[in-house]
Order: C-alpha cells, then structure tokens, then sequence
C-alpha cells in the first residue's frame, strides 16, 4: 500500500512536474476538474491585457491584419493538430463544439449520400452521448426534411450491431463524458466503413487527456472542445477536423462570409474557399480565440505519451487509493479499469454523490457531479500531482467516514 511519502517522491520524479507551474491554481485547491473547465495557464492574463489594450485598444482595426486576427483560426489548428494526429491545414480553431458537430454531420450526411448507399438515413449515436450531440443530430434530422433520424445505442457493445445497411453516420464521442470509457476510434472506425458509414468523432474529452491519432484511425469528420483539457479558458472556441482528402467535397449549411472563397470581394454569391477555410462560419471571438494559445503552448512542452503515461498512474492510484481507503462506503467504480478503455477522469457512484461532492468542494477538493449519483474527478497531468491523489483521497476518506455532508444540500444551476 502507498503512503503520501511515496507520492511524494513519484512527484520529485515526475519530468511534468515543474509545468505546473505554467498554471495559477489558487493555494488550497485540489483541482479535478480540468476535464470540464481546464485551468488557466499564467500566460493567459497578460495575452489578453496585449490583445484588450494593444490590439483592440491601439491597433483597432488594424488589428484584423496586423495581429494576425483574420488568420487566427488557422494558426491555432495548425498548433493543435499535432495532439490529434491531425496535419497542417486540416483544423480550425472556431465556434463551439455543438456547431461544429452541425456542420461536421452535415458534411457527413452529404459525403454518405453522394458514396454507394445513399438510402441510408440513420445517424447512430449513444443515449450516453453528451446531450448536445445527440440534440444537434436531432436538429440536423428533422430540420433536412429528408427522413433522417437519429438512432441511440444503450451500450458499447450495441453500436457494431446499429451501424447497418441504413446507417448514414456513425458519431461517437472518444472518452464518455459522464463514465470516461475510452472506445477504439480504429475499429468502430473500420467497422463503419465497411458497412458503407462515414464517421464523426468527438474529442472533447480527448484532446490533450489521451492520445489521438485521427489518421491511423481513418477517421472521416471530428471537433473538439479547447476549454477542457486544452485549457483554452470558459467558453473558448472549439475546433473541427476535415482531412484534405474530405475538403474538396466538404460542405456545410453554415456557409458565412469567413468561410468563403474571397469574404472581402463582398461578392452577392457564396463559393466556398479551398481548404479547411469552408468550415469557418463567421467572426469570431478574439480575445477568447487568442487566449487558446497560451493553453496550447504548454502542450508543446511535452508529449501525449508522457501526459498518458502520467494520466494512467495518477487513475490507477486515485482508484486503489479510494478503494483501499475508502472500502467501507457504499462507492462504485464506474470507469473502465482496463487501461485502453479508460480516459484521463474517474467516476464513482455515491448514493449520496451530490451532496459528497458539495463537500469535497467546500474543502478544497474540486470535481464535479453528474447525473445519475456520479462523481466525476478529472486528472490532469500537466497541473495534477501525486500528492494531490493522496491528499484528496484522504479528505473524501474523512468526509465519509464523518457522514460530513449534507444530504438536502442546495443545487446550483450547473452541477
Ligand atoms: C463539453 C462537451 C460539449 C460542449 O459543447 P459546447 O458547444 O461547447 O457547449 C459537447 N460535446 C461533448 C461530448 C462534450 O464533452
């Protein structure tokens, strides 16, 4: 059995360690929860006092060319494509995640339609999905008028089955928001295509947790978020992948003036730009934008296979931990054990789950809570130690053994 003083010693010798550092957490706070709300990297203040008062505030606009606003989609998807095995020219960093998802399954829906099944009008997805991806490929079906609809699968095990002769899209997310099982992007990848489907990949809580090779997998169409694990900061742009062999026949019903051809040529006429170009909407939010790097640049510090590496050891250990420590208590392990099904987040189930988390809060321990009676702890390798398992573990041990919770605790708006 481990002891604080072992964790201690795995963080001395721990080579991201000191990147922490690239990070204001506030003193006292265990923070689990970057695969909901990454941290900010200390860089973040000042690029945005340089964007506020220099860009906006100088340059005005200027600023559009000279600071590189018009471009910044591009130049932020070039930096993150590498955490994705994604290539130059293939992401942009812009709008959210849920409209990504519109125009990618819309992409989707049309490549399918112009291969050989083009009676297909199934969009199969998991009733476990994160909502908004199932609600925009309800949007999608019903706004096309085309006899789309979207079908849901109740387990892992159920979507080779779905994915049939009707089966237009196969979008799944990588990592289960709620449960953090991992599926083999590769295989159900394949699997599609051999029943004649186009996928959709979600890598919002992927990207910058676990590896992702989006070209070894195959993959057709995927977004992802930036303010999770990416530490892009609240509410910053997401992104979407269109591999070059998909642009020339990439369209999406979101056709604004940033995606096309020639946008300040204020032509009457839309024709997409060549490229990943086509999959930008409009303007976007710049000092939100510009912030995304600072979070990106951190990553270029290091590999995805040292943050897996990390990420896999501070798993294993929060999950013996609890359950050595904290065996006497009602809780269950909701998250693969099975290193390859697993993404950087565990969750247990607590009868009482709320109200333990409202605790562990109000000590210092953030994490989250999810319904039904889940609590969700993300790790983050970048910001999150050993120590921090233990020290966290310990305050859940106590707060249990304590029944120091308040079962008809109050529940904010967002849990
Ligand atoms: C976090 C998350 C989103 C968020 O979408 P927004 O448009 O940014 O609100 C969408 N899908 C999944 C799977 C997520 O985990």
């Amino acid at each position: 059995m481990s002891t604080r003083q072992d964790c201690v010693a795995r963080d001395a010798r721990d080579a991201l360690a000191p990147l922490r550092g690239r990070f204001d957490l506030p003193q006292g706070v265990i923070y689990l929860d970057g695969n909901s709300l990454g941290a900010r990297p200390i860089a973040a203040l000042d690029r945005a006092r340089q964007v506020i008062a220099d860009e906006w505030g100088t340059g005005l606009i200027r600023s559009w060319n000279t600071a590189g606003w018009f471009d910044m989609p591009r130049r932020l998807g070039d930096l993150l494509a590498p955490l994705v095995g994604a290539r130059p020219g293939e992401v942009v960093v812009t709008d959210t995640t849920s409209l990504n998802l519109f125009k990618a399954l819309a992409a989707a829906v049309h490549l399918q339609a112009h291969g050989a099944g083009s009676a297909r009008r199934v969009i199969v997805t998991e009733r476990s999905n994160f909502p908004t991806d199932i609600y925009m490929a309800q949007g999608l079906s019903a706004w096309l008028d085309r006899g789309y609809s979207v079908r849901l699968v109740d387990s892992a095990d159920e979507i080779a089955a779905a994915v049939d002769a009707d089966c237009a899209v196969l979008m799944l997310t990588g990592v289960n928001y709620r449960t953090g099982y991992q599926h083999d992007m590769a295989a159900l990848t394949a699997h599609a295509h051999a029943q004649g489907a186009v996928t959709v990949w979600d890598l919002a809580h992927s990207a910058g947790a676990v590896p992702v090779d989006l070209h070894a997998a195959e993959a057709d169409f995927a977004v992802g978020c930036t303010y999770k694990y990416l530490n892009g900061g609240p509410g910053a742009p997401a992104f979407i992948w269109v591999p070059e062999r998909h642009q020339a026949a990439f369209t999406q019903p979101l056709s604004g003036w940033w995606g096309h051809a020639a946008p300040f040529a204020m032509a009457p006429d839309f024709a997409p730009c060549s490229g990943i170009g086509r999959a930008l909407c409009g303007t976007q939010p710049m000092v939100s934008l510009a912030l995304v790097e600072c979070g990106l640049e951190v990553f270029a510090e290091t590999t995805m296979e040292a943050i897996r590496a990390k990420s896999l050891a501070l798993t294993d250990l929060f999950i013996d931990l609890v359950e050595q420590r904290c065996a006497s208590h009602p809780l269950g392990l909701v998250t693969p054990r099975e290193h390859a099904s697993r993404g950087s987040q565990v969750s247990f189930t607590h009868p009482h789950g709320y109200a333990v988390m409202q605790a562990l809060i109000a000590r210092g321990v953030i994490g989250d809570y999810r319904e039904p009676a889940i609590m969700r702890f993300g790790f983050t390798p970048l910001y999150t130690s050993f120590a921090d398992v233990w020290d966290a573990v310990e305050i859940l041990r106590d707060i249990l053994d304590q029944r120091a919770y308040d079962v008809n605790a109050s529940r904010g708006a967002v849990t």
